[in-house]
């Protein structure tokens, strides 16, 4: 079995979601007492939060491509970075490796093409939402649209992800919120909704909407174990 290498605590709310995800893929296909090898560097996340929104990415790209160095010494195999944001800074990330990045652009547009969609929904940050990093990857590789929420939906979106799901607060009327935007992407014609924040899984689920969910923590996870389980 391989190693798996995290950089997480972006925040580690959902970075316990991959620590569980993983243990549990792993305990499923090899049964027993298996569980997943795993190599993990938590950053402080009151730090990247602060140089995401003063713009700083170049500061944060120091940040993740240090630690990132620190997993692979660590004897991690290959790395996920656990946040749809920091992909971001994947190439610098890439850079100061030498072990491969899953990307989660990737491993969510492959399995959007597997499902035959065309036009999906993204929530995610703010940064995630309207920036070309993320979303131009799954339009250039895949050939998926993309339709991102009208800007009083983002704002919604991204004020929640940090004011409430980054801090464990999981609440009725932002579910109530999030569905409405989903329900609301599916009538302006997407085919299914990615939700393209590691965290968003922790307040909306499939039970919660009609529209299709790709949840890229999911997803992430599936695919590391399969890598880590391949020969
Ligand atoms: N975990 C979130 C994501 O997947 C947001 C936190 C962050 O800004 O890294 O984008």
């Amino acid at each position: 079995m391989k190693t798996i290498g995290l950089l997480g605590g972006m925040s580690w709310e959902s970075t316990s979601t991959y620590y569980r995800d993983l243990n549990e893929g792993v305990k499923q296909q090899l049964g027993g007492l298996h569980s997943a090898k795993i190599a993990l560097y938590s950053v402080d996340f009151e730090e990247i939060e602060k140089l995401q929104h003063a713009g700083d990415w170049e500061a944060t790209a120091v940040i993740l491509a240090d630690a990132a160095l620190k997993v692979e010494n660590a004897g991690a195999d290959f790395l996920l970075i656990c946040t749809n944001t920091m992909h971001k800074v994947a190439p610098q990330v890439e850079a100061a490796i030498s072990i491969p990045l899953l990307h989660l652009a990737d491993a969510t547009g492959q399995r959007l093409q597997e499902a035959g969609i065309e036009r999906v929904g993204l929530l995610g940050t703010r940064f995630t939402m309207e920036q070309d990093f993320y979303k131009q990857r799954l339009v250039d590789k895949y050939g998926i649209e993309v339709l991102i929420p009208e800007p009083d939906e983002i704002e919604i979106v991204h004020r929640v992800i940090y004011d409430e799901l980054c801090l464990g607060q999981i609440k009725e009327e932002s579910r109530k919120q999030y569905v409405d935007i989903i329900k609301h992407l599916g009538q302006r014609g997407a085919q299914a909704a990615i939700l393209g924040c590691t965290e968003i899984a922790l307040l909306v689920q499939q039970q919660h909407t009609q529209l299709p969910l790709f949840d890229t923590t999911a997803i992430h996870c599936e695919e590391a174990v399969k890598l880590a389980l391949a020969h």
